[in-house]
């Protein structure tokens, strides 16, 4: 069951720009940063009343962020839903027709376990579902 947005993916150029900007132009406070390497990327996270923003900046040519910005230049990236069952989520919209970027979730950022839904059969919307480890007592 899907229980929130969890938190809203931008893609930025420089994580050095766009955290003083959220920070001055929003008043929002930055909770950290963190690279993941499999995903060539570094984030940054800010908290808007319970949903995050994952602020993400690629660390190679080939991250999907660098991909995704020379496409379509900076902006909103994905939209993730919180879930308390992954794998369930992932059947239900497997069983809908949705293509799945992943058939299993691996672990994303702040060691939730994530797992993508195809745009191009969600309306153009990357979703990404995302749960909390079992046993993790992550603040993301
Ligand atoms: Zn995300």
């Amino acid at each position: 069951m899907i229980t929130s947005i969890d938190h809203l993916g931008i893609a930025v150029k420089s994580l050095d720009e766009a955290v003083p900007l959220y920070e001055k132009a929003l008043g929002l406070r930055c909770l950290g940063r963190e690279e993941v390497a499999a995903q060539k990327v570094r984030t940054a996270f800010f908290d808007a009343g319970g949903v995050h923003l994952e602020l993400l900046e690629p660390t190679s040519p080939e991250s999907t962020i660098a991909k995704f910005i020379a496409d379509r230049g900076e902006g909103i990236h994905h939209v993730a839903f919180r879930t308390d069952d992954i794998g369930a989520q992932l059947k239900q919209a497997s069983g809908a027709g949705v293509r799945l970027i992943h058939e299993q979730p691996f672990e994303g950022a702040a060691g939730k376990l994530v797992a993508f839904l195809h745009p191009k059969s969600t309306r153009g919307v990357l979703t990404e579902f995302c749960a909390v480890k079992p046993g993790a007592t992550s603040a993301h």
